[in-house]
């Protein structure tokens, strides 16, 4: 991350209060291998030239903006996230449009998460404007990384985490936010098939008053094993049940959940209401209000295990579905448990589910209107 004045350049760009975003000459990978990572980038394996790296020290503020290439970072082996954990994410993702532009999707709901979640895990946030500035000059940077082929996208990663080199334990004086991009090809390559859950009784992902509502590393680390458990389990996802009952139904892995109620036109939809221990997903807060716009009533409640077992057996759950950034809308098809497994529906993906999958995926790609302004057109440099 040194700098010469040779090889880099502020952007134009002002990360935040005075604070320039600083371009360096990026080496960029020759376009036959770009296209070969982009005719099957799989989630997650390849990432683009550059990334974006800002450091905060206590008394400073946020310092040293860039644009730098992509490559691994130095860290002091006492650098705190390591040992403790002050660590947070974003996942969001850009999208070529039919008129050649870029745009990112709701990326202002991020940068408000992240924010939140940054005071939460008591480290100084990232403005959210400047949180959209750095997403916004990444992409612009390794716009050529952005894919074209059908449901592809090119992934977002921003995180933040604590490098003051320090083993006491309190909030440290040092960060970094480093925003990295990664192309996605289509989730589901070979058409759309419902997944197999498994609920959790052994393990929970988020308690009262705990991290459960905030992107943290540590819920990952922490969701791990009952993930394992479920694949033992011949299931490919994990449910989650609230911490104190284990019988209220939360989330699916890093999705948030949403049930179908009757069928046609009348359906009606529940999801699990934002108790403080869910995940609020951008994709569920998206979801909603399409759905009503489609005539449909949604309600934000508590919905149980034998809520959802009952309403299998008699017919008036008809679909189960899960929803995030990287999937947008996968159908369960099936749920295994202690207490006894079920199948939602025929075990085929529901009508309704595959209609707000179309929608949603619609609106990102810039097929249908966008009424909400959800989609921020990626500017170029000036
Ligand atoms: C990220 C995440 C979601 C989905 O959020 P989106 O904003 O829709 O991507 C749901 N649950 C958990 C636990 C998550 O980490």
């Amino acid at each position: 991350m040194t700098d010469t004045l040779a090889d880099s350049r502020t952007s134009g760009r002002v990360f935040t209060d005075g604070v320039p975003l600083v371009v360096e000459d990026v080496p960029r990978r020759p376009a036959v291998d770009r296209a070969a990572v982009l005719a099957d980038p799989g989630f997650g394996r390849h990432f683009t030239d550059s990334m974006f790296v800002a450091r905060y020290r206590a008394g400073e503020g946020w310092v040293d903006a860039r644009l730098t290439a992509y490559a691994p970072l130095q860290l002091d082996p006492s650098a705190a996230a390591l040992h403790y954990a002050q660590s947070i994410f974003e996942g969001l993702k850009a999208y070529a449009q039919p008129d050649g532009s870029v745009a990112t999707f709701r990326p202002e709901a991020n940068a408000a998460r992240f924010a939140r979640g940054a005071r939460r895990l008591a480290m100084p946030p990232v403005p959210e404007q400047a949180f959209l500035t750095a997403v916004d000059a990444l992409v612009d940077a390794d716009r050529d990384w952005v894919p074209t082929g059908p449901d592809q996208t090119l992934y977002l990663r921003p995180y933040q985490l604590a490098v003051e080199p320090f083993l006491g334990v309190r909030p440290a004086h040092e960060y970094l936010f480093v925003v990295i991009a990664s192309p996605a090809g289509a989730y589901f390559p070979r058409g759309v098939h419902p997944v197999s859950v498994y609920l959790s009784e052994d393990y929970i992902r988020a308690a009262p008053g705990g991290t459960g509502d905030v992107k943290c590393a540590g819920n990952y680390a922490a969701s791990l094993l009952a993930q394992e458990q479920a694949i033992a389990a011949g299931c490919d996802q994990v449910v989650w049940l609230d911490a104190v009952e284990k019988k209220y139904v939360e989330e699916m892995g890093g999705m948030n959940l949403f049930f179908v109620l009757g069928s046609g036109d009348d359906a009606e939809l529940v999801t699990p209401e934002l108790t403080g221990t869910l995940l609020p997903g951008i994709t569920r807060d998206s979801l909603i209000t399409v759905a009503r716009e489609l005539g449909h009533t949604v309600t934000e409640r508590k919905f149980t295990v034998e809520e959802w077992r009952a309403g299998v057996a008699d017919g008036t759950v008809t679909e189960t579905f899960a929803c995030g950034t990287a999937a947008v809308i996968t159908p369960v098809g099936s749920v295994t448990a202690r207490t006894g497994d079920f199948v939602v529906g025929n075990g085929e993906p529901g009508p309704l589910t595959m209609r707000l999958r179309e929608h949603l995926l619609d609106v990102q790609h810039g097929r249908v209107a966008d009424p909400h302004g959800w989609l921020h057109r990626v500017a170029p440099a000036s």
